[in-house]
């Protein structure tokens, strides 16, 4: 293997003692720890391990975490008002919705009922805008973290060909918004992209969200290209680990590239909603 490793762990546990210490001074300035609020609908094991595994992290860095776990038989109108009740507590900083949903499931009208600023996983519309207008807000969880991956190695991105297979809302549509903001040129693909290998053959970074176990062929890279695999079914990602790491300069590895850095943000931008909600208070209440 030539390609060095982007390790999503090493970089995520960095983050997450920043993370640590900035809650420190938020209690001790205002008393209280911030809170994310976890909504849980139906009984997918992934999606319990997922939201598991973020509490877990929310606890080790201070943040206190609410959990709703709803039938997966809950309407959607149900669900709306739960998060909406959730959307105006005070108490609440940010809110996650584990997605999918299950089936029958408005699950963009539920992603709506966030309020724009608890949106700490960035899937509203909301946070789209401000991700393609690159105008602050919050980004979405995972390809803000892949973001800071790449950033923490420092890989030069302005000028550079940038493929994203994947074309969902909430993580390969941003994933390229954000790469253009850097001013990488982007070009996206998904299922109905034909002749996926010379696109992939031709980009300096690639970004594998699709959830395709396999897709993309390591003899596809570039040689020297960076490789971001966000994929994940059956445990495994979208790349052919193995041969693409023979050719990439920097490889994620599945699991342990973008997954860490996905609760990372997740965590980053709930205390930063928190801050934001009390400076908002204290302009509105100035002592
Ligand atoms: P999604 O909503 O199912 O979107 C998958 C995308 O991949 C779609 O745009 C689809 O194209 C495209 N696609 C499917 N088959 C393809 C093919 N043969 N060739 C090219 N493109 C193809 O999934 P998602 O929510 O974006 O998630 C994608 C993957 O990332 C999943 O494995 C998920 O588990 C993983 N994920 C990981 C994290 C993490 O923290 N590591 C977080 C979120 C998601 P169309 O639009 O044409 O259908």
């Amino acid at each position: 293997m030539t390609a060095t490793i982007l390790d999503g762990r090493a970089v995520s546990a960095r983050i997450l003692e920043r993370v640590s210490d900035d809650v420190e001074k938020f209690v001790a300035a205002y008393d209280r720890a911030p809170t994310l609020a976890t909504v849980l609908v139906g009984d997918d094991p992934a999606s319990h391990t997922y939201v598991r595994m973020k509490a877990n992290r929310c606890a080790k860095a201070g943040i206190s975490s609410r959990r709703i776990d709803l039938a997966a038989e809950v309407t959607t109108a149900e669900l709306v008002g739960r998060i909406r009740a959730l959307s105006d507590d005070p108490a609440v900083d940010g809110i996650l919705l584990q997605h999918p949903v299950p089936a029958g499931i408005d699950e963009r009208a539920a992603f709506e009922a966030i309020a724009p600023g608890k949106d700490v996983d960035g899937v509203t519309r909301t946070s789209f805008a401000t991700m393609a207008f690159a105008e602050g807000g919050f980004e979405s969880a995972t390809p803000g973290g892949i973001m800071a991956l790449l950033d923490a190695y420092d890989i030069p991105l302005s000028g550079k060909h940038a493929v994203v297979v994947g074309r969902s809302p909430i993580l390969g549509k941003p994933a390229g918004m954000l790469l253009l903001a850097r001013d990488a040129t982007v070009t996206y693909c998904h299922s109905r992209t034909p002749s996926l290998g010379d696109r992939i053959a031709e980009a300096d970074v690639v970004v594998a969200a699709a959830g395709r176990p396999g897709l993309i062929r390591g003899e596809w890279i570039k040689p020297g290209a960076v490789v971001v695999d966000a994929g994940y079914a059956d445990n495994t990602g979208d790349v052919e680990f193995e041969a693409a790491a023979e050719r990439a300069s920097f490889i994620t590895p599945v699991p342990g590239g973008v997954g860490p850095m996905t609760i990372a943000t997740l965590l980053v931008q709930t205390v930063r909603a928190a801050y934001e909600h009390e400076s908002a208070r204290e302009k509105e209440f100035p002592m």
